[in-house]
């Protein structure tokens, strides 16, 4: 793992000395991160990178994950859908089994910490367990957008949130009107990471190689998990008219996480797209693939984000941070990463993102300022550095000690 030192040259050392600084004022806090998968998806690589390092700042940090029956996980990505609006037919033995699940996982975790972080929806239901005069804050981590829910399961998951003493979300517009205090945190991606770090052309190279994917010309990558929300088949699509004029190739790498059950349907579909076209390249790469998603962002020419919805896209961060031009689509927390035409394109359909990704490759010159303009940005926002100062902050604001009054009175 990498130390807090080891940062200093890339954002500077006065931002480690403050986190430092931040810190000394909550040595040795319990803080216990809760969410739904230890792999796969943006909410575990975050926790994989800034738990160790609140650690190492002196917080007494643990992450503990909720377990349950894949029954369990099809019901939380359905609703998980129904709060990006989707509309999902949704039944009253779901929510009993999101209660029954939530209240297991209640009983076997140790929830004694003074701060709680939730991550997202699926562990809502630990929040039964506060209790009235307890000094701890907990404090519901939203990842997703939850701005228009389908009303149905916002009515039932409303109750849970309703307990917590604050709410952060990743981009303003996700916010909702709730009783109680509510933050913005943007993510974060660790430079650090085996995901982020340099790499040589060499090493990039040999990669490719065991990847199959030829060097021989540009390359457009999506990386994501294969959801529909993602739409590859959409990438597939814009691909298609690009090469129709450019020769290029496509890269389409994804994988599965263990909370995500509609992986292999999705991957079915674009495999239909795709039709054994070989210049298509599908990767289905296993959750601990941080170097090959490295490589196959710094090959790539153009890196495409075509979600429908999103959550922040993490994605889009990590291309940006090396310098690669992006075509993205203007959802969730893209537009935050993505200023349009300063570091990268923003776009609205295939057609778009077709002809932004022709306009990168035709014009090197300007997706190369695009690329150098969106590591800038990143450097500035979205480092990991700069989200470990807001959580120190978060809990120093809700309060580190027992004397706090309950922001939404208990
Ligand atoms: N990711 C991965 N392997 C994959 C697909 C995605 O490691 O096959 C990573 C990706 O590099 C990023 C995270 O998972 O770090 C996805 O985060 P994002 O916010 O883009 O989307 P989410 O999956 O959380 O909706």
């Amino acid at each position: 793992m990498s130390s807090l030192a080891e940062y200093e040259p890339i954002v500077g050392s006065g931002a480690v000395e403050e986190l430092r600084a931040l810190a000394a004022h909550l040595a040795g806090k319990p803080v216990l991160m809760v969410n739904s998968t230890r792999l796969g998806g943006g909410v575990a690589e975050i926790l994989n990178r800034m738990v160790p390092l609140l650690k190492e700042l002196g917080l007494d940090v643990r992450w503990d994950v909720i377990e349950g029956p894949p029954a369990f996980y099809k019901v939380t990505k359905a609703f998980h859908n129904a709060l990006h609006g989707k509309p999902e037919p949704i039944t009253q033995e779901m929510f009993d089994l999101f209660l029954e699940v939530g209240r297991q996982n209640a009983r076997r975790l140790a929830l004694d910490a003074q701060f709680l972080v939730i991550h997202d929806p699926q562990p809502l239901v630990l929040v039964e367990k506060r209790t009235r005069r307890s000094p701890a804050r907990w404090v519901w981590r939203c990842h997703i957008d939850v701005s228009r829910p389908q009303p149905q399961v916002w009515t039932f998951l409303k109750p849970f949130i309703r307990k917590f003493d604050a709410a952060v979300y990743s981009v303003p517009a996700f916010a909702q009107r709730l009783p109680m205090r509510q933050l913005i945190i943007a993510p974060s991606i660790d430079p650090l990471s085996e995901k982020n770090r340099e790499l040589a052309p060499d090493d990039i190279a040999a990669v490719l190689r065991r990847l199959g994917v030829p060097q021989d010309r540009p390359i457009i990558t999506q990386v994501s998990r294969f959801d529909y929300l993602k739409d590859p088949v959409g990438v597939i699509e814009a691909f298609r008219r690009v090469r129709r004029s450019v020769k290029c190739r496509l890269v389409l790498a994804g994988g599965s996480a263990s909370d995500d059950p509609e992986g292999e349907e999705v991957l079915g579909r674009v495999r239909g797209a795709a039709k054994d076209d070989p210049e298509i390249h599908l990767l289905m790469l296993p959750p601990t693939s941080d170097l090959e998603i490295n490589a196959l962002q710094r090959a790539s020419a153009v890196v495409m984000q075509k979600s429908l919805k999103e959550g922040f896209g993490l994605t889009v961060s990590e291309a940006l941070w090396k310098a690669r031009p992006v075509v993205a689509s203007a959802v969730g927390g893209i537009p935050l990463q993505v200023k349009h035409r300063y570091s990268g394109l923003l776009v609205h359909s295939v057609e778009g993102a077709a002809y932004a990704a022709k306009q990168l490759l035709n014009n090197p010159a300007y997706a190369k300022r695009l690329g150098e303009n969106g590591r800038e940005h990143v450097r500035q926002n979205f480092l990991l550095t700069r989200h470990l100062r807001d959580y120190l902050l978060t809990f120093l604001t809700l309060g580190s000690s027992d004397d706090v009054l309950y922001l939404n009175g208990g």
